[in-house]
């Protein structure tokens, strides 16, 4: 479903991405692993080209994403069909930033609303029944600032899914948490990986990835270290950097 071709990325003259590739395959989980600063967002980012690559190419469902083929060369595609093509993927964040001055319904309609121009009715009961599904169904009607961080970070979940996402990107959702608030986001991100939703999860959440990753991929130096199931890459690593990695993470 994704495909990630010779993926390259720098700032001025730090290379973070150094031709990655990476394939995710629908309903797949598959966790990230790596460093600080060893790229991870800036790969999300680039998934659903809040970054432009230097080089290679994604495809999302077969799609370029951010480009159209013309001939041998790649042609930037409008901002409308980035748009578009952003909305089939779901990004959850470290930060949850909701919008502090609408309710819990409001903030997770948003996005159908104003991005997928959904009827508002139908929205309603779409983002209800979200809200149900991440245990927060009672929250409707109350504002950003009365949820715990936790809750807060469900709403977010939810306000995702609300675009109906083909694939979820989580970029190290549990991080900004309480140590008591984790447990129920990742029970979230369980239920979702249960009905089969295909996820990229950037975490340090080791007890997640054992549990639930199909696939963990370690990336170190701008490229794929080692990949594998969590049994292989977190319990049995092959290269060193990884062993050192694991070392310190615990
Ligand atoms: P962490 O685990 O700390 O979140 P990461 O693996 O997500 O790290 P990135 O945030 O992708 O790493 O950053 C990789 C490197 O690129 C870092 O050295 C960072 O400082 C640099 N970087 C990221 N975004 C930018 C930017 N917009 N401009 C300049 N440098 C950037
Ligand atoms: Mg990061």
């Amino acid at each position: 479903m994704v495909q990630i071709r010779g993926l390259r990325k720098s700032f001025g003259s730090l290379t973070v991405l150094d031709g990655l590739d990476i394939d995710v395959a629908r309903g797949e989980v598959v966790c990230l692993l790596g460093p600080s600063g060893s790229g991870k967002s800036t790969l999300l980012r680039c998934i659903n080209h809040l970054e432009a690559a230097d080089a290679g190419v994604i495809a999302v469902d077969g799609e370029i994403i951010g480009y159209r083929r013309a001939g041998d060369v790649l042609q930037e595609l409008p901002q409308r069909e980035v748009a578009r093509q952003r909305a089939r993927m779901g990004m959850v964040f470290q930060r949850f930033n909701l919008f502090p001055h609408r309710t819990i319904l409001e903030n997770v309609i948003e996005g159908a609303r104003v991005v997928k121009k959904e009827p508002r009715e139908s929205a309603l009961e779409h983002a209800r029944a979200l809200l149900e599904r991440v245990g927060l169904a009672g929250k409707a009607d109350a504002y950003p600032n009365q949820l715990s961080g936790g809750q807060q970070q469900r709403v977010a979940i939810a306000r995702a899914l609300a675009m109906r996402p083909k694939l979820m990107l989580f970029d190290e959702p549990t991080s900004a948490l309480d140590p008591e608030l984790v447990g129920e986001v990742l029970g979230v991100m369980k239920d979702l990986a249960r009905e089969g939703m295909t996820m990229i999860v950037v975490t340090h959440e080791m007890g997640f990835a054992r549990e639930v990753a199909d696939r963990v991929i370690f990336v170190d130096g701008g490229v794929v270290v080692e990949q594998g199931t969590p049994q292989e890459v977190i319990d049995n690593p092959r290269a060193e950097r990884t062993r050192s990695f694991l070392a310190r993470v615990g």
